[in-house]
């Protein structure tokens, strides 16, 4: 798929999820940000959904804000699952994911489980990949 401008494959994908044979783009990868904006957790309004496992609160069922956004939340790392966030991980390997990318994949995957499962799972019946 030609794209004008250039977009990686990781945009592409969320664009199109149909779009597998994309050509991939090569740089390092480092550790996405957390944030509440981009965390499964969050209340349509921005409060958290989870405050006992995020430290906010000791109280269940309540919603609290975080003072820094999610920054430094303990609970954000749970809000994707393993299996996915390994699937996502092999995908970017794969398709040799900037860094950049790969933030935006995971951080998708937290606001969108279900479609990128999907994206994983069309990924990985595909066998077309450019770096193979
Ligand atoms: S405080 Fe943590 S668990 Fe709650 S919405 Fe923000 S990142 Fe998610």
């Amino acid at each position: 798929m030609a794209c004008y401008p250039d977009a990686t494959h990781a945009v592409m994908l969320e664009r199109h999820p149909e779009a597998i044979a994309a050509e991939p783009i090569n740089q390092a990868a480092p550790e996405p940000a957390r944030a509440c904006a981009t965390c499964t957790h969050v209340t349509p309004r921005g409060g958290c959904g989870e405050p006992v496992a995020a430290g906010l609160s000791d109280v269940v069922g309540v919603i609290c804000y975080s003072p820094n956004g999610g920054a430094d939340c303990p609970a954000w790392l749970a809000t994707l699952s393993g299996d996915l966030e390994a699937r996502i991980l092999a995908m970017a390997e794969r398709w040799n994911y900037s860094g950049d990318d790969l933030a935006a994949a995971l951080s998708g995957a937290r606001s969108d489980p279900d479609g990128w499962l999907r994206v994983v799972e069309t990924d990985e019946q595909g066998g077309n990949h450019a770096n193979h």
